[in-house]
């Protein structure tokens, strides 16, 4: 009997507000520690927080991309517990009324489309940073990142494969990113996720027991620690045993999860509402300015570049997984009208260079108006398809316009029949015995004889015209 997993997913993302969430001290990342404090956000006794408008903004930007429905009246509440990195000895997070809820997103994954539903999505402040001296038995503390603003995004248990989790989260970090409203660094950890997996006979209406996995930094971490944990959990069924209720850690090194501690319950916080805090109260008018600024939003423009330019659903996802590559394709399209060509150039070429330079599409080192004109000198014949894969190496590496460089280098093709002709012949003679091999059957060799012809022109000659001379002439 076949196993099913049924995954949701927490995620944490840092906004990208000025300052933090109750007080007025800076959230850039990076300052030396415990100088972007203040007694609010140290947990002083007797000092009140202050509710940034832009958190509350950011929040329903990501509620209204996500299809949420928006609470008219939310509440702060306190989330107790006891940890060096959290002054206060409490998390000021949403509890029973987060401010929005019921939303859903739609992933692909395996060539399909699929509804994910959110549960919720809640404001709350980060804690702070413990750092463990590898050399002596203490620990320090940086209370910069302490107060700064985070999201979380609380999905509906409908994931059902690691594939289908990596989908989703990629899903919504491009969302994120497009309403600018976080960086989605997940090695920086201002994009976090922590798991729920259980694992069940197929065609069970009841849930199993679930894991809580922790400790994540990369969609591929996520992805591996899935596929362990639901491997681990079947085992266990299998053997007739019992999975335990816990939190598990990732150890990315060794590839397995590993115990980190019973899971805790909700009670186990002794959640109350923060009376520090006004209730929330959101003006619909405001709701719907807000709604008003949203950017097109990823499903939307893959819908729109299938539809608009005919790619396949696969070149609209990888070109609209951020604005700015999206942006980058559409500029190119502009000057030079034939979106496949130009979808090719920009998911091959264009890349595999900035993977290969480590360099985002903002930095490309060939503009989209560049990678235009050298299309144009292909589409017009000027080069070959060969010859252009060198010029647009030597652009980016020199930092030349193509027609610059063809000049240069002569690289310009040979169209003229007349000359090509002059190449095939001396090939064809230089090459007697395969020659008489074609004529005697093994006409596999005209590839042969085009390589040649090729190789003498230095892949200048055009290639249609290679094959039509060489056809005439090995027919005589
Ligand atoms: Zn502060």
């Amino acid at each position: 009997m076949g196993y099913e997993a049924i995954i949701g997913l927490e995620v944490h993302a840092q906004l990208l507000t000025k300052t933090k969430i109750f007080c007025s001290c800076s959230t850039e990342f990076g300052a030396p520690p415990n100088t972007h404090t203040c007694p609010v956000c140290l947990g002083m006794p007797g000092v009140l927080p202050v509710l940034n408008r832009k958190v509350v903004e950011y929040t329903i930007r990501m509620a209204l991309a996500t299809n949420c429905t928006i609470a008219r009246e939310s509440r702060f509440a306190r989330k107790n517990y006891f940890y060096p990195d959290l002054p206060k000895g409490y998390q000021i997070s949403q509890y029973e009324l987060p401010i929005a809820e019921y939303g859903h997103i739609f992933i692909w994954a395996n060539q399909e489309r699929k509804r994910v539903g959110i549960t919720r999505i809640h404001m709350e402040e980060d804690a702070g940073k413990l750092i463990h001296d590898p050399y002596r038995p203490i620990s320090f503390v940086d209370f910069n990142r302490t107060g700064v603003p985070l999201i979380e995004i609380v999905s509906e248990p409908d994931i059902r494969t690691p594939e289908e989790a990596g989908a989703y989260l990629r899903q919504l970090r491009a969302i994120l990113r497009y309403l600018e409203i976080c960086d989605g660094n997940m090695e920086e950890g201002s994009f976090r996720c922590d798991a729920n997996v259980s694992v069940r006979h197929a065609g069970v209406e009841t849930f199993g027991t679930r894991t809580e996995l922790k400790n994540m930094n990369s969609f591929r971490h996520v992805e591996n620690a899935l596929a362990h944990e639901i491997r681990r959990q079947e085992a266990i069924i299998e053997d007739g045993g019992e999975v335990a209720q816990e939190t598990r850690l990732w150890d990315a090194d060794k590839g397995v999860t590993l115990p980190m501690r019973g899971k805790e319950e909700a009670h186990d916080y002794r959640y109350f509402p923060d009376p520090d805090l006004l209730p929330i109260v959101i003006d619909e008018g405001w709701v719907e300015k807000i709604r008003g600024t949203l950017p097109e939003l990823p499903d939307d423009k893959k819908a729109r570049f299938i539809e608009e330019y005919g790619l396949p659903p696969y070149d609209a996802q990888v070109l609209t997984s951020s604005r700015p590559l999206a942006d980058y394709f559409e500029t190119c399209v502009k000057h030079f009208q034939e979106p496949k060509t130009v979808s090719n150039w920009v998911m091959g070429s264009i890349l595999a260079t900035l993977k290969a330079e480590n360099k985002t599409i903002e930095e490309a080192p060939v503009s989209p108006e560049r990678l235009a004109e050298l299309l144009r000198l292909i589409d017009s014949g000027v080069i070959s398809g060969k010859i252009a894969k060198r010029v647009f190496d030597e652009m980016v590496s020199s930092g030349k316009p193509p027609e610059m460089i063809v000049q240069e280098k002569g690289l310009v093709q040979v169209t003229d029949a007349s000359a090509i002709a002059e190449v095939v012949k001396q090939v064809l003679a230089e090459h007697e015995k395969e020659v008489s091999d074609y004529k005697a059957g093994k006409t596999k060799l005209f590839g042969f004889f085009v390589g040649q012809v090729m190789k003498a022109t230095r892949g200048k000659a055009n290639p249609k015209i290679v094959n039509e001379i060489l056809r005439q002439m090995l027919e005589e």
